[in-house]
C-alpha cells in the first residue's frame, strides 16, 4: 500500500531525495566518508555547501545583493534574531498578526522593540488576512514583519503592501519554494527547512546586504547576521547534513521544472482538496476566507466532530497519515507541500468522498 504523509512538519520529502541520501549515506561520491563525518571546512563539504547556495539562488532568482545564510535554531530563533538585528536603527517595528506563528514572533519582538500591530485577524479567529487598506503602517518602523503562510491556520497571502523605505521581513517557513516570488520586494526572508526545503536543523535566511551589520550593541555573536554573513555561515559548525539534504531537494526541484512547475502542480493539488470540501454541502468545511486559502496547509472540519476519529482511523487504514488538525484549530489538516505527489492528494480526496457517502 502506498503511504502518503500529510504532516505539517517535519514533512514528506521527495522519494528520490531519500533514496539518493540512502545510496550515498556511507560513502559520499567516492570520498570514502559519509556527509555526517566530513569536516565542514574540507573541500567535499565546501562543495556541497556552495552548490546548495548556488542552486537556491537560481531557484528563487535571488539578486546578488542578498546573502544566503544557513543557520540553526529554527524559524523560532529568527523571531528573536530579526528584532535584535534590525530594530537597533529605530526602536519601532511593525507586525501583522495573522495567526499562531505571528503571535510567537510578536511575543519575542516585544522583548526587544516597540511593536505596532498593523492589523489583527484575531477577531475572526485568524481565518483571514485583513485588507491592506486597514493596515496602520508606521513609516518610521525599522521593518514590517509578515507571515505569508500561517501553517496552523492555513491562511496565505501573496500580494504585498507598499511600505516605502520600510523593509519587509517574512517568515516563509511553510511556503518558500512553493511558487515563484520576487525576492527583491523583501528585506529579509527566513524559513525553517523541515517543511518545504528539507529536514529539521537548518534555517535559511535570505537577507539584503544593507540590513547586515546593524545589530544592537551587545548582540551575541551567534545571533548576529553579520557574524554569519562574514563567515559564509561557517562561523561555527553548520548543520552539515541538513544543508546536504536541502541541496538534494534544490536539485530535485530544478530537475522537475523549478518553481513555475511547482506552482502549477501545487495549485492543481490544492484545488482538488478545496473542490472536494466545497462540493460536500458542508459535510466538510474550510474555516478560511476563500481568497486566503493556503496552497500548502489545508485545515478542514467535519460537520459532526464525532466523526473525526473514525475519519482519521479510516484514513490511516488507507495509508493517509498525519491528517489530525493542530490542537488549537481541531478537525483535520492536510499539508500538501512540494514533495506530496498528486497521487497522494487524489487518494485523499477519493477517501473524503467515500467517507462522506458512508457517513453523510
Ligand atoms: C514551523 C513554523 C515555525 C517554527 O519553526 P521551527 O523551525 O520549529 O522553529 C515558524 N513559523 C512558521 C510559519 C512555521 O510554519
Amino acid at each position: 500500500m502506498a503511504i502518503y504523509n500529510f504532516s505539517a512538519g517535519p514533512a514528506v520529502l521527495p522519494d528520490v531525495v531519500i533514496k539518493q541520501a540512502q545510496q550515498e549515506l556511507a560513502n559520499w561520491q567516492d570520498s570514502g566518508m559519509s556527509v555526517m563525518e566530513m569536516s565542514h571546512r574540507g573541500p567535499e563539504f565546501m562543495s556541497i555547501h556552495e552548490q546548495a547556495k548556488q542552486n537556491l539562488r537560481e531557484l528563487l532568482n535571488i539578486p546578488n545583493n542578498y546573502h544566503i545564510l544557513f543557520l540553526q535554531g529554527g524559524a523560532s530563533q529568527q523571531f528573536s534574531m530579526v528584532p535584535m538585528n534590525l530594530a537597533a536603527m529605530s526602536n519601532e517595528v511593525d507586525y501583522l498578526h495573522t495567526g499562531e506563528w505571528s503571535k510567537k514572533a510578536i511575543a519575542e519582538a516585544k522583548k526587544i522593540a516597540q511593536v505596532n500591530i498593523v492589523a489583527n485577524a484575531e477577531d475572526k479567529h485568524f481565518t483571514y488576512v485583513p485588507d491592506f487598506s486597514t493596515w496602520t503602517l508606521n513609516p518610521h518602523a525599522a521593518y514590517l514583519h509578515i507571515t505569508p503562510n500561517e501553517t496552523i491556520g492555513g491562511v496565505e497571502f501573496y500580494d504585498l503592501p507598499q511600505t516605502g523605505q520600510v523593509p519587509i521581513v517574512a517568515d516563509m517557513s511553510s511556503t518558500i519554494l512553493s511558487r515563484p516570488f520576487d525576492v527583491s520586494r523583501f528585506g529579509l526572508i527566513y524559513a525553517g527547512a523541515q517543511k518545504n526545503m528539507g529536514i529539521a536543523g537548518l534555517t535559511t535566511v535570505i537577507i539584503r546586504e544593507d540590513l547586515v551589520g546593524k545589530a544592537k550593541a551587545g548582540t551575541p555573536a551567534m545571533m548576529d547576521y553579520k557574524v554569519h554573513a562574514d563567515n559564509d555561515s561557517m562561523y561555527n559548525t553548520p548543520p552539515a547534513f541538513s544543508i546536504y539534504m536541502a541541496g538534494l531537494v534544490f536539485k530535485w526541484l530544478q530537475a522537475n521544472g523549478g518553481l513555475e512547475a511547482m506552482a502549477k502542480l501545487n495549485l492543481q493539488k490544492a484545488k482538488l482538496v478545496y473542490d472536494t470540501i466545497d462540493a460536500s454541502q458542508d459535510f466538510y468545511q474550510s474555516p478560511v476566507a476563500i481568497s486566503n486559502r493556503s496552497w500548502m496547509n489545508i485545515p478542514f472540519t467535519l460537520h459532526n466532530n464525532e466523526l473525526d476519529k473514525p475519519f482519521l482511523k479510516g484514513a490511516e487504514g488507507r495509508g493517509l497519515l498525519q491528517l489530525k488538525g493542530h490542537r488549537s484549530v481541531g478537525g483535520m489538516r492536510a499539508s500538501i507541500y512540494n514533495a506530496m505527489p498528486i497521487e497522494g492528494v487524489v487518494a485523499l480526496t477519493q477517501y473524503m468522498k467515500e467517507f462522506q457517502q458512508q457517513n453523510g
